[in-house]
């Protein structure tokens, strides 16, 4: 795996673009739950938003309810993603509007890469902003994120997201003009928020002083702590940041 970081030439703003699909996603659910839906309030509340929403069963009502209140709320406010406890709700649920409405029950990470093809995600440098934190909407923010990721979710099964071709490699806007790419950083923007993940937290956000003071190899080894349930691990520093990367794991 390439640990390339990717820098980009110009800003762009991925959750201020009104979606143009959301009505689509509507269509998963009856007219009665989306007309009896109103939009909920979005939370900017960090002491809310920094706690993780661990799985639970959801009812069909409820994955109707909840996919409702998202969609009607992402109309409102205008972005390609929406978690569930950015509006309240203490479910373990997200949308992702980007390629195609989707609706993510109970998602979670589980490869920073692809399972089918085996291929190692690559870190790379987006700029994201979010709407329960305002002021990154005028002024997003730089984040790591990683190129490929493969998901489970209790509805759609195993997903995998990343880049539509190998043009993004090249930085710059190729990078941010690629279309999987963008779905694959909001899902992990997504996802980040289920597990109490901000784009202002340093787990997320770019900190060009952390990768310059890195006194690590790519392949030396390094102890690390599920910060779970206290195993730990001693593994290459490259698996190592991917796993600190989920904000389950840290250095000893
Ligand atoms: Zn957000």
């Amino acid at each position: 795996m390439q640990n390339k970081i990717q820098e980009m030439d110009e800003d762009i703003n991925i959750s201020d673009n009104v979606p143009n699909q959301a009505n689509e996603g509507l269509e998963y659910l009856s007219k009665e739950v989306v007309e009896n839906t109103t939009p909920r309030q979005i939370t900017t509340d960090t002491s809310i938003l920094k706690q993780k929403v661990e799985e639970s069963e959801m009812t069909k009502d409820e994955m109707d309810k909840v996919t409702a209140e998202l969609f009607v709320t992402l109309i409102k406010e205008g972005g390609l993603g929406l978690s569930a406890n950015q509006i309240g709700v203490p479910h373990r649920a997200c949308i992702v509007n980007v390629k195609e409405p989707l609706v993510l029950i109970n998602p979670t990470i589980v490869k920073w890469g692809h399972v089918s093809t085996d291929t190692a995600g690559e870190r790379i440098v987006y700029v994201e902003s979010c709407l329960s934190i305002p002021k990154t909407i005028k002024k997003p923010k730089r984040t790591m994120r990683v190129s490929h990721i493969t998901i489970k979710t209790d509805n759609l099964g195993i997903i995998e997201f990343g880049p539509d071709s190998t043009k993004w490699k090249q930085g710059g806007n190729e990078l941010l003009k690629d279309e999987g790419l963008l779905e694959s950083v909001v899902v992990q923007h997504e996802i980040g928020h289920l597990d109490g993940l901000l784009i202002t937290d340093d787990l997320v956000r770019y900190n060009p002083q952390i990768e310059k003071t890195n006194t690590y190899g790519r392949n030396e080894k390094v102890m690390i702590k599920n910060v779970d349930d206290d195993t730990t691990m001693y593994i290459k520093y490259k698996h190592a940041t991917k796993l600190m990367k989920t904000g389950n794991y840290e250095l000893l």
